[in-house]
């Protein structure tokens, strides 16, 4: 029996061509394969402004940033994402202000983020969660009256759409994730998405020390002008390799979603019919790309979240504990939040574990993994 993992990325001999092709040209930095990824994903994302970056831990930086939040402000964000999403705002002296997220969706909704709001508010990070679009017009129907920013942290959410479009289209700044934990990969990498030309421009400046001229455009010329260093920036770039490989990605992001969804769909019909077990779905409002497939193990369940995830080990089937609630972390301690007000996190932290699911999954490898589903209720039936 070979181990079944809850992820792989979906990469091949176009992407190892691609990247020798960049090495064979000698440049292998930031440069045009980073500018022609930036197009493309603009493009098909239906964005105005692209700025790749190392990660989208660094776009989310940049957002906020450029988003003009600072010192002593305080930043919304979900406490159910992973922790970069709450880390963010500390990146740049602000506080993050847990709020909890719906069951449904794993989503911050717009009551939520409304009975959060202070003076001190500045932004609000939504999360696309494993996928799940965020249902944005609600949230920022409170925000953008009061000038409150709402970023899309989109890390999770190339390929699903909200509204018909491309989650991330309808925001004013969105930070992706290629993580190969995520749909589209380039090993590390990231971008920030935005409407806003001065602030595309701004955060372009940024993630390469905030030059007033791009490595790439100074070697181009033979005798360089002299570039200028136009406040305290950062090395946030992203390498032509890793561009190359985005570029070959993003061509089978729909193929990817496609796969995905059926997958899904199966595991939605075998769920169905089983009593205490509850996974999500797609929104009214949307479609999930279904990065990460998660299912509550209910009290009407024979065993508990561990035990399941117990017995799928013992299956040689890797599943995960669901989303972590980064208002436990150690990290996030001396924050206080306030536990009672993110009781459906807690819940969901502690009841849900993320089913594999990836492109090349066979239907086999997706029976073995249902089998165990079922198991439990076999065991106490006999009982
Ligand atoms: C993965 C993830 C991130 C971090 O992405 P990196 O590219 O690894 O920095 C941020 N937010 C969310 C919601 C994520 O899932």
């Amino acid at each position: 029996m070979n181990r079944i993992n809850v992820m792989k990325p979906w990469m091949g001999a176009d992407e190892i061509l691609a990247v020798s092709d960049v090495i064979a040209s000698g440049w292998v930095a930031q440069g045009p394969k980073v500018a022609q990824f930036e197009r493309e994903f603009a493009v098909a994302m239906h964005a105005q402004h692209a700025i790749a970056t190392s990660n989208c831990t660094t776009a989310l930086h940049l957002a906020l940033i450029v988003a003009g939040v600072g010192a002593g402000d305080e930043v919304i964000v979900p406490s159910f994402s992973f922790i970069a999403t709450a880390n963010a705002p500390i990146y740049v002296g602000a506080r993050p202000i847990f709020i909890d997220v719906d069951s449904s969706t794993g989503d911050v909704t717009a009551e939520g983020v409304a009975a959060a709001i202070t003076e001190r508010t500045r932004a609000v990070i939504v999360v696309d969660q494993g996928g799940v679009p965020v249902d944005l017009d609600s949230i920022q129907e409170v925000c953008d009256p009061l000038g409150i920013v709402v970023i899309e942290d989109a890390a999770c959410g190339a390929g699903s759409t909200y509204r018909g479009r491309p989650v991330g289209a309808g925001a004013v700044l969105a930070a992706w994730s290629f993580h190969p934990r995520k749909l589209l990969t380039t090993g590390e990498g990231g971008m920030l998405t935005t409407s806003n030309a001065q602030w595309a421009e701004r955060a372009r400046q940024l993630r390469e020390h905030a030059m007033s001229m791009s490595a790439a455009d100074r070697q181009a010329s033979v005798l360089a002008p002299a570039e200028e260093y136009l406040e305290t920036g950062f090395n946030y770039r992203m390498t032509d390799m890793q561009a190359a490989v985005g570029i070959v990605q993003l061509g089978r992001l729909s193929e990817m979603v496609r796969r995905r969804r059926e997958i899904a769909a199966r595991y939605a019909t075998a769920i169905a019919g089983i009593d205490g077990l509850r996974p999500v779905g797609d929104p009214e409002w949307g479609t999930s790309n279904f990065q990460s497939y998660w299912v509550e193990v209910e009290p009407g369940f024979p065993t508990d979240r561990d035990g399941l995830l117990k017995a799928l080990a013992e299956g040689d089937i890797s599943a995960r504990r669901g989303i972590m609630a980064s208002h436990r972390q150690p990290a996030f301690w001396a924050a206080a939040a306030d536990h009672a007000l993110l009781g459906v996190t807690e819940r969901l932290t502690d009841n849900t574990l993320i089913l594999p699911l990836f492109h090349q999954m066979t239907d086999e490898e997706q029976a073995r993994v249902i089998d165990v589903l079922r198991a439990p209720l076999t065991v106490a039936g006999h009982g």
